[in-house]
């Protein structure tokens, strides 16, 4: 397995202070107990049941962060599995992980999705109304805005997702700035495996990346 090689060599690269989101979507519970074994510290999850089947084998020699859409009829579970939500578009949503995070007493860190290509069909909020979307949430006891995320629209280029990830940086400074309560802008994750480099030179503290760590996905 190339797994290991790919990890080190992927660490070795990234600048000091960027961390490494292993997105483990359609591979092997072994396949990412390799990649934490290899150094990686984090996994990213899209999918709930997924997560559940890496987990009992991975278990807490990783953290766990929740990089799908998340429906709320499995945001309690979702609850309790992860360690960061770096998704949450909307108030409702926001207040659905508050409820079940007090029911268990925790405070879940989320990162907000920005839909930073104001693209009809995908999630996340328009950079416009991030702010709103964060000053609502610091209301919030159970949850606790850390930062950004963004996909940007699909391209085979990878240049062409740099002004969406310049955008994004922007709003992530702006915010920052305000010092609003109950938030801390500390983690903006941008950058997947044809675009982490793009992604860190505007300012990404935090890439997803998955072919470049396990391969093409079948
Ligand atoms: C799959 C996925 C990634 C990683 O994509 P690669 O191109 O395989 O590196 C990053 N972020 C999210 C949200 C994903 O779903």
């Amino acid at each position: 397995m190339m797994i290991r090689e790919n990890v080190q060599k992927i660490l070795s690269e990234l600048p000091q202070g960027v961390e490494l989101v292993a997105a483990a979507k359609a591979r092997l519970p072994e396949e990412v107990l390799e990649a934490v074994k290899a150094g990686v510290k984090i996994v990213g999850e899209n999918y709930i049941q997924e997560a559940e089947r890496a987990y009992a084998l991975v278990g807490n020699r990783a953290k766990w962060h929740f990089i799908g859409h998340l429906q709320k009829n499995k945001v309690k579970k979702a609850a309790a599995l992860f360690d960061m939500i770096e998704t949450v578009d909307s108030i409702e949503l926001a207040k659905e992980i508050d409820k079940r995070c007090s029911q268990i007493g925790k405070v879940m860190p989320v990162l907000i999705e920005v839909n930073s290509g104001r693209e009809e069909q995908k999630a996340g909020v328009v950079p416009e109304k991030v702010e709103s979307l964060i000053r609502e949430i610091s209301g919030l006891q159970h949850i606790k805005v850390m930062g950004l995320m963004t996909m940007g629209p699909y391209s085979p280029d990878p240049e062409d997702s740099r002004p969406y990830f310049v955008e994004t940086s922007q709003v992530f400074e702006k915010i920052k700035k305000l010092n609003l309560p109950n938030t801390e802008m500390k983690y903006l994750s941008m950058g997947m495996t044809s675009s982490y480099q793009i992604a860190i030179a505007e300012g990404a503290n935090m890439v997803r990346i998955g072919t470049k760590i396990f391969g093409e996905r079948s």
